[in-house]
């Protein structure tokens, strides 16, 4: 699947956001978590364990939401607000980029957030972030 490609392949565009923030990739390791659906341990944002070609718009999405919780600041927030914000973020690099995000992909995000908000207790409104 190359139909978004342009001249860097959506591989190229991930890897680059990787550099411009010094984070290292993972595609499999010791940890007991899941890399194909990719996550980031809070004890070392430095690090996106993600098991993906970036092949397509919605891996690269993927990815891109990885970065997210690396770099923006999570203190203070619920798990769904982190999800949320990195969605937001990853939503509006994409954007920046020239690269549209699925629709599929921008609703699966907001499912699991609404999901994830609904069982959360306790649920802070108005975030400054
Ligand atoms: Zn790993």
């Amino acid at each position: 699947m190359h139909g978004d490609e342009g001249l860097m392949t959506l591989r190229e565009i991930f890897e680059d956001e990787l550099k411009a923030y010094n984070l290292a990739w993972c595609r499999g390791c010791e940890i007991g978590k899941s890399h194909s659906r990719g996550f980031v341990l809070d004890a070392d944002k430095t690090m996106v364990h993600l098991d993906s070609e970036i092949g397509t718009r919605s891996s690269l999405y993927r990815g891109l939401h990885e970065i997210a919780h690396c770099i923006l600041d999570e203190k203070g927030l619920r798990r769904f607000e982190c999800e949320a914000q990195a969605n937001s973020w990853a939503a509006e690099r994409m954007r920046l980029l020239g690269i549209s995000v699925p629709r599929k992909t921008a609703g699966k995000g907001r499912t699991y957030v609404s999901r994830m908000k609904r069982w959360g207790r306790n649920i802070r409104k108005g975030r400054a972030k």
